[in-house]
C-alpha cells in the first residue's frame, strides 16, 4: 500500500568517530527499563508514540510520519544508541504533534478519493455506469446518485471480500482434509478473524483492502485453529504448514492494518 511520507531527517555527522564509546554507553544504559520494545514515547498532549527502527545503511536519524495512519518511524543507523534516539524524538516531538494535527481523519469516499483494494491505492471514479467495479487501477462506481457512493464501495468491498476469504479458507482447509462452516464477515476492530469448535469462520471484511497475501494469511492462520483452537506451538506449526512465511504479513497487519479502520461507508 502507498503511503504519504512526511520526512524529517537530521545529520548527526562525525558518530563514525565515536565508534567505541559506543559499547560503554551501550552497557550504561542497556537495563534501563523501556516503553516495550521499538517504541519510543513522550508524555505530552497528545502522547507521541514514535516506532523505531535501526539500519545498517541508515547514516542518520530520520522521521516519516505516515499520513494514511499517522504512524510515527525513527529510522536510526545501527550504532545509535536508543538514548540518543529518544532525546532526538523529544526534540522534535511538537514538529511531530504538528505533523499529526495536519493529517486527515476518517474518510468517506467519494468520487476523486483514493481507497485501498486488494492493496493497490485506486482512484474512485463516477461514470455511467450500474454497480461498482475495478477497473484497471480505479474503483468505478455509478455517476447518479453520487451520495450513495460510499455506501455502494462497501457494498462492494464486502462482496469482493466474501468472494476471496470463502475461496482461501476452502482451499487451506483442503490442503489438511477440512471443510469450512459458514463464513460470517464482521467490521471488527479487534481482531482480522476468529474460528469455532465448528470450523465456522469470521472474518473483517475490510481485509479485501489489504494485499492479497495477507488475506490469505489470515485465511490459512483462522483454518489452522480448526486443528488446534489455540496459538500452541502445535497451531503455529500447522499454520506453517498452510502458509510457510508468515512473517511479513503479520508485520503488514501490525503495521498497516490500523489504517483500513480510517475509511467509513456508512453515514
Ligand atoms: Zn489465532
Amino acid at each position: 500500500m502507498q503511503e504519504g511520507v512526511k520526512a524529517f531527517q537530521n545529520r548527526i555527522g562525525d558518530m563514525g568517530e565515536r565508534g567505541p564509546e559506543m559499547g560503554l554507553r551501550r552497557a550504561l544504559f542497556g537495563g534501563v527499563p523501556d516503553a516495550g520494545p521499538g517504541v519510543i514515547r513522550v508524555a505530552g498532549s497528545p502522547e507521541v508514540t514514535v516506532r523505531f527502527k535501526r539500519s545498517s545503511r541508515a547514516r542518520r536519524l530520520s522521521l516519516r510520519i505516515s499520513r494514511l495512519d499517522g504512524q510515527v518511524t525513527l529510522t536510526l543507523p545501527t550504532h545509535v544508541p536508543r538514548r540518543e534516539a529518544e532525546a532526538f524524538v523529544h526534540e522534535k516531538a511538537d514538529w511531530i504533534r504538528g505533523h499529526l494535527a495536519d493529517l486527515p481523519g476518517e474518510l468517506r469516499p467519494m468520487p476523486g478519493d483514493l481507497i485501498p483494494f486488494e492493496g493497490q491505492m485506486c482512484e474512485v471514479v463516477a461514470v455511467a455506469r450500474r454497480g461498482v467495479a475495478q477497473v484497471g487501477g480505479r474503483i468505478e462506481v455509478p455517476s447518479s446518485g453520487v451520495e450513495a457512493t460510499p455506501a455502494r464501495l462497501g457494498a462492494f468491498l464486502k462482496v469482493a471480500a466474501r468472494e476471496r476469504l470463502v475461496a482461501a479458507s476452502e482451499r487451506h482447509a483442503a490442503a489438511i482434509g477440512r471443510e469450512i462452516g459458514k463464513v460470517t464477515l464482521r467490521d471488527t476492530r479487534s481482531r482480522w478473524g476468529s474460528c469455532t469448535h465448528e470450523g465456522n469462520l469470521m472474518y473483517s471484511w475490510r481485509l479485501v483492502m489489504a494485499p492479497p497475501d495477507v488475506l490469505d494469511y489470515v485465511a490459512a492462520h483462522e483454518v489452522s485453529h480448526m486443528v488446534h483452537m489455540d496459538h500452541s506451538d502445535a497451531f503455529w506449526r500447522q499454520c506453517a504448514d498452510l502458509f510457510p512465511d508468515h512473517k511479513a504479513q503479520r508485520r503488514w497487519l501490525r503495521q498497516k492494518g490500523g489504517a483500513l479502520h480510517r475509511y467509513r461507508f456508512r453515514d
